[in-house]
């Protein structure tokens, strides 16, 4: 929590990264420069296979610099991507990786830094905000472990509204509200502090803004630098403080069910939220000050349907069975959160959530 007029500022630590970011515009040009400050001459670029035209613009910046190129990352980082990535990047003898893309080619990049010790550059293209945390996954079969180690935290990252403007309006909504959801759980995280909810809070503005408005024009470059922006500092902040029910769920339908990522936090951030709001007042209270709303669950509820998400949880093929299955997976294990996470609690969200459905409180 940060203090308000009149509280206490409170007692608290906090870590915060170095790393270099180069943002703006046009900032792909810098690429070169952010890696040989890095002190990487050799690297391995990685993407997914969409992203070939921004690959060809990051190899022209880097020149002889690239080593080589692995263009097949793959959601949730597979442990056989992570095999092929490695032997493509002892092949080419890279010291180093510049991971262009979203979550998934930044997570690759993250398992190479875990596996090979190789520094990670990042250019994110989404607003899933991996490029600023030290957290890492890696699927093997049904199994995705994952962990926190700063080896994996990129060095460095380049922030190009540019590379944003081919995020469909579809993506660039629940890729925002994913960035959003960072916000709002650091808010509330067990170990949250002033300088954590200094950033949520302007990442939660900043988000709620200008999402709308790139929705409405994805090639508005000035709404899709504000979005950026806000996802970075969301990012900080989830990078500073522990997850809770809402990012557990996500990863337990996620892996369970191989749901979309940010269309899974898109649909129930408002009903976490919801449900966590008896045991928040103040982090609450942030929430709905930054979209200008009455309450976190009508500021959330009427973003997402403003921002045209209108699927549920049923939509996604999840019928009572599976809820069923999400629930008790997602109470098998402890993790902090505000209010004290119950199976019948969880249920009643993912219902809610899969119905479309207000939450019960
Ligand atoms: P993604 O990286 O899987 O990208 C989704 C799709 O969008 C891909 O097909 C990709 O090629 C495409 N795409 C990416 N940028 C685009 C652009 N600018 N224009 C058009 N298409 C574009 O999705 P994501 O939501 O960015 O990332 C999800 C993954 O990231 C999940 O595996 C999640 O667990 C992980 N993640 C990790 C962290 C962390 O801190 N470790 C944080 C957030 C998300």
């Amino acid at each position: 929590m940060a203090p308000r007029d009149g509280e206490a500022v409170g007692t608290f630590t906090y870590r915060f990264r170095p790393v270099h970011v180069a943002f703006g515009a046009g900032s792909l040009a810098q690429l070169g420069a952010v890696v040989a400050s890095a002190g990487m001459r050799r690297v391995l670029l990685v993407s997914t296979p969409g992203r070939r035209g921004d690959v060809a613009a990051a190899k022209s910046v880097l020149g002889a610099a690239v080593a080589g190129v692995f263009d097949d990352a793959a959601p949730h980082v597979p442990a056989a991507t992570v095999a092929m990535a490695l032997v493509e990047a002892r092949r080419a003898g890279a010291d180093g990786t510049v991971a262009l893309g979203g979550g998934s080619a930044i997570g690759l990049g993250k398992a190479l830094a875990l596996r090979a010790d190789l520094p990670l550059v990042a250019v994110p293209t989404t607003y899933a905000g991996s490029e600023m945390t030290a957290i890492w996954g890696i699927t093997d079969g049904e199994k995705k472990e994952t962990g926190r180690d700063d080896r994996v935290a990129p060095r460095a990252a380049v922030y190009d509204a540019g590379l944003t403007l081919t995020m469909p309006a579809a993506l660039s909504a629940t890729s925002g509200m994913n960035a959003m959801a960072h916000a709002v759980e650091a808010l509330y995280a067990p170990d949250a502090q002033p300088m954590a909810t200094l950033f949520a809070r302007e990442a939660l503005r900043l988000l709620a803004a200008s999402l709308p408005e790139v929705t409405r024009d994805p090639s508005d470059v000035g709404a899709r630098e504000r979005a950026l922006w806000g996802a970075h500092l969301a990012a900080r902040a989830l990078d500073m403080t522990s997850m809770g029910l809402h990012h557990k769920l996500c990863h337990v339908l996620g892996g369970a069910f191989a749901l979309p990522h940010a269309l899974t936090h898109a649909i129930l951030l408002p009903y976490v939220t919801a449900y966590n709001a008896p045991a928040t007042e103040g982090a609450m209270a942030d929430v709905a000050a930054a979209l200008g709303a009455a309450s976190a669950w009508t500021g959330l509820a009427a973003l997402r349907q403003r921002l045209g998400v209108t699927a549920t949880l049923r939509d996604l093929g999840l019928g009572p069975a599976e809820l069923d299955r999400a629930a008790d997976e997602a109470v098998a294990r402890a993790y902090p959160n505000p209010r004290p996470v119950t199976r019948e609690g969880v249920r009643a969200i993912l219902e809610a959530a899969a119905s479309g459905t207000a939450p019960r409180s």
